[in-house]
């Protein structure tokens, strides 16, 4: 029988730079289904950080994990985890307002958006139908994640602190020890625990139940996207296309184009998997908006977005269950809000306060607790800029 300090559930990015900035003198072990970390939602996003997304909370957990992303720790990655990309909300005419709108609205979160143009956006990315543009509001300071990087140095982090990572483990029972902690049966073995942590991305909530831990009303939603060449065209310097209406995006990726329709079908927590109809109404959607055919994909895939009723991630101890620890909910920005989530988590399971620079940022454990969902608690709702 194992016994550890704290056991993480899930080996995604939520649970894996947990682990790590928890790890330092505690006994932490990483627990993962898969054969592989970061087999689902964590191997399968757009890699794109944005000050400008999300809702007020999400927003200020980005800016706080800006500057580990831009110059991470040397034992984490030799390497900056961010290359600039910039992107830009483009609107068709006649959208002129809505474009003016957002353009004033973001700006008001980072002063560097600004509204361009129809020329000007058509001449950052040549292949938009320069009559189906209107202008578009440009974010020049969007950056591309390294995301893998991002995995890898968490995992890394966690072994150079003496914690473990284990595969191949999924746990299929939890149970409260008499004395405190907790009892975990997992396919590779039982693991006794003082604290679990729940980082089981679109399983969270069925992860709680086998604890007998209420739900927080986890909703995954999935997302497709998929890989396609773009003859002809040097695509590495263009900055991200979102649609205005957010019906589609485009985004450079290694030489070729990321294209998705933006979907968010909810969806059982699974392995999910690309619908026809979703690529072939992205494939669509792009063709309309610009001059390209797209004529083979050379991958396409699907994942889940988890999020709750106010789309602020959950993170903290379950109100009602002692040592059982809540890191759920990271929706469409778990990538770039995973290094100051990192940071609170372990903040909030050493029993100590929000760190000061997330606490300046507007950043309180209330706003982020599962004890927002208890019986009684406020109705939160959603606050997107
Ligand atoms: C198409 C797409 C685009 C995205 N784009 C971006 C983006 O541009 N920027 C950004 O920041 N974010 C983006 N995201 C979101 C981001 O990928 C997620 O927020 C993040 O990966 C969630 O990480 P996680 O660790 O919570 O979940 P996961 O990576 O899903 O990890 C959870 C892990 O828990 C394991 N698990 C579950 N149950 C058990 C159990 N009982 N026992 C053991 N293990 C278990 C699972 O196998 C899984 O590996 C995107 C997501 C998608 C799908």
């Amino acid at each position: 029988m194992d016994v550890v300090d704290i056991a993480v559930i899930g080996g995604g990015i939520a649970g894996a730079s947990l682990a790590r900035a928890v790890a330092d003198g505690r006994r932490v072990l990483l627990l993962e289904r898969e054969s592989q970390p970061g087999t689902h939602a964590s191997g399968r996003s757009a890699a794109l950080f944005s000050e400008t997304y999300g809702n007020a909370v999400v927003r200020a957990l980005s800016t706080g994990s800006r500057d580990f992303l831009r110059a991470p720790p040397e034992d984490f990655a030799g390497f900056a985890l961010t290359r600039p990309r910039g992107a830009m909300h483009v609107g068709r005419p006649g959208q002129e307002e809505t474009i003016r709108g957002l353009a004033e609205t973001l700006a008001a979160l980072v002063p560097s958006v600004r509204e361009i143009g129809a020329a000007d956006a058509v001449a950052r990315v040549p292949v938009l139908q320069p009559q189906r543009v209107g202008g578009a509001v440009f974010e020049p300071e969007a950056l591309d994640l390294d995301t893998n990087g991002m995995l890898q140095g968490s995992l890394r982090g966690l072994r150079r602190r003496g914690g473990e990572v284990r595969t191949g483990a999924e746990v299929t029972a939890l149970a409260p020890l008499p004395g405190g902690g907790w009892r975990i049966e997992t396919t590779a073995g039982a693991v006794e625990a003082g604290i679990v942590v729940n980082a089981a991305g679109a399983w969270a909530d069925a992860t709680a139940a086998l604890a007998g831990v209420a739900p927080v009303g986890l909703v995954p939603k999935r997302r497709t996207a998929f890989l396609f060449d773009v003859p002809g065209h040097a695509v590495d310097g263009w900055p991200m296309v979102v649609d205005l209406d957010e019906t589609f995006y485009i985004k450079p990726d290694a030489g070729k184009l990321l294209g998705s329709p933006a979907d968010e079908t909810p969806s059982p927590p699974c392995d999910a998997q690309p619908e026809e109809i979703d690529v072939a109404v992205a494939v669509d959607r792009i063709e309309r908006a610009t001059t390209l055919q797209i004529r083979r994909l050379s991958h396409r895939w699907a994942g889940l977005r988890s999020f709750v009723a106010d789309k602020t991630p959950v993170l903290g101890f379950d109100p009602a269950a002692p040592g059982f620890f809540w890191c759920a909910g990271q929706g469409g920005y778990g990538f770039q809000t995973a290094p100051a989530m990192a940071r609170l988590g372990a903040a909030l399971l050493r029993g100590g306060p929000v760190p000061e620079d997330l606490a300046r940022l507007g950043v309180t454990a209330a706003a982020l607790s599962p004890a927002r969902f208890q019986a009684g608690a406020p109705i939160a709702t959603e606050t997107h800029p």
